[in-house]
């Protein structure tokens, strides 16, 4: 039997879908790296924007397109509208959130199997979502309120995964020959919060750096009110990569009030000035929401304004929509289609000038590139292609052999997109 595993949406999501291929391998499955050669089809659904929630009807109308008998569908937009979603052609059963952890096991009618945690090895899923990193899934849900957020609806309270399980899963990753590890959640910075005792993200940090030699630990989204200077000394370690993705969503106090946001702006600059401390080329992205119900000229120059001082080095600019069942669905104050069209022009050329600006300082510097693909130019070189450790794309010429594995490289250009040099060694 084959299984495709699809997804829309964040890391997490990217995380969960290692998560079902590692459980229905137990049960002898196979991962189809397309619809068409699949005896089940597996969606992982994404409500954040209006956009995602498309998206994910989209690949669920593309999987039953391939004449499955099967579609099942789960995540986040399925769990904001399990009705719509079970009506869905093909669809013949919807999993919610809380129970897709045991997804094989629901599917296949039969208890999980014991596995001996030591065999585990990752292996990399084909196709679309091939990645050489390992996502690693250490939080689900979120206690806070912001008013736009369906995220926090559809996935409940926030919930640690226990470290001896992250060690683990981050183990199977090693044994499958993964250089590197991202670590997600909804509310990554919440991580421990919930246990007993309770404890810190620092704290699993400080065992991950402990207990595992994966080279390279990378951090996904996390909430600058969970961070402080003791945190951020952490990344005196390499293993480290330095890039933190902190969303800002407004740089107006009157808007982050209105969307419930527990950010406070001085302590967001601070928090960049320190990380800039321990590493200039520390790489700082980021999310904001633009046309947010109320937001005036004012508000959003703030915004313009805040995002220069901090000098991103890049970032998502997301247009405000309505999201059913949101507290902000009640706000007045609609921006107009126009204006909300044009901001997000405004901000997204800010954040790329930004962007090009943080490479351009790249050049002349050396950088360790994981190599993600290959693809050969003539019989000796390929072109190869990864992210540095500050999550810029490098691309250089060299051997086949290096997939997989790290270079230190000297970067010598920037075309606007990607890093180019050549590898020292
Ligand atoms: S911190 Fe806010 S935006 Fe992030 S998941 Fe929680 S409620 Fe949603």
């Amino acid at each position: 039997m084959k299984v495709f595993l699809d997804s829309v949406g964040c890391r997490l999501n990217q995380a969960e879908l290692e998560q079902f291929a590692a459980k229905f391998k137990q049960y002898g499955y196979e991962i189809a790296d397309s619809a068409d050669e699949a005896d089940l089809a597996i969606i992982n659904t994404c409500s954040v924007t209006k956009e995602a929630a498309s998206d994910s009807r989209g690949k669920i109308r593309n999987a039953a397109r391939s004449g499955h008998t099967q579609v099942i569908v789960t995540g986040c937009w399925s769990e904001t509208e399990p009705e719509a979603a079970s009506k869905m052609p093909g669809v013949t059963q919807v999993i919610r959130n809380h129970e897709k952890e045991q997804i094989a096991s629901i599917v296949t009618g039969i208890p999980e199997p014991f596995t001996n945690p030591v065999s585990i090895k990752r292996e990399i899923l084909p196709g679309e979502h091939f990645r050489n990193r390992a996502f690693i899934k250490v939080q689900d849900g979120c206690d806070n309120y912001c008013t736009f957020c369906l995220t926090r609806l559809a996935r409940g309270k926030s919930r640690s995964v226990a470290a001896e399980t992250i060690l683990q899963d981050i183990r199977a990753a090693e044994n499958g020959g993964g250089k590197e590890i991202v670590l997600t959640g909804v509310n990554l910075g919440a991580w421990g919060m919930d246990l007993n005792p309770p404890q810190g993200l620092r704290d699993l940090l400080n065992r991950l750096l402990a207990e595992t030699s994966i080279p390279r630990i990378r951090l996904s989204s996390l909430e600058s009110w969970n961070l402080d200077e003791a945190f951020i000394s952490l990344w005196e370690n390499k293993r480290l990569c330095p890039h933190l993705h902190l969303p800002l969503q407004s740089g107006s106090e009157a808007v982050l009030k209105r969307m419930a946001r527990r950010n406070s702006l001085p302590d967001f600059l601070r928090l960049i000035q320190c990380v800039r401390q321990i590493n200039p080329l520390f790489s700082v992205t980021t999310d904001i929401i633009v046309g947010f119900p109320g937001e005036t000229d004012d508000d959003f120059q703030r915004t313009l304004d805040f995002v220069r001082t901090a000098a991103f080095s890049g970032g998502h600019v997301f247009t405000y929509s309505v999201r059913p069942g949101t507290a902000a669905a009640k706000l007045d104050g609609r921006i107009p289609k126009d204006v909300k069209r044009e901001r997000s022009k405004i901000l997204r050329e800010q954040l790329d000038e930004q962007r090009k600006s943080f490479g351009m300082k790249m050049i002349g510097t050396t950088t360790n590139v994981l190599w993600e693909s290959a693809e050969p130019i003539n019989k000796e070189n390929c072109r190869l292609k990864g992210f540095s450790e500050n999550y810029l794309p490098v691309k250089c010429l060299g051997s086949q052999n290096l997939l997989n594995q790290i270079s230190n490289v000297e970067v010598t250009d920037f075309d606007g997109i990607s890093l180019a040099g050549k590898i020292i060694s």
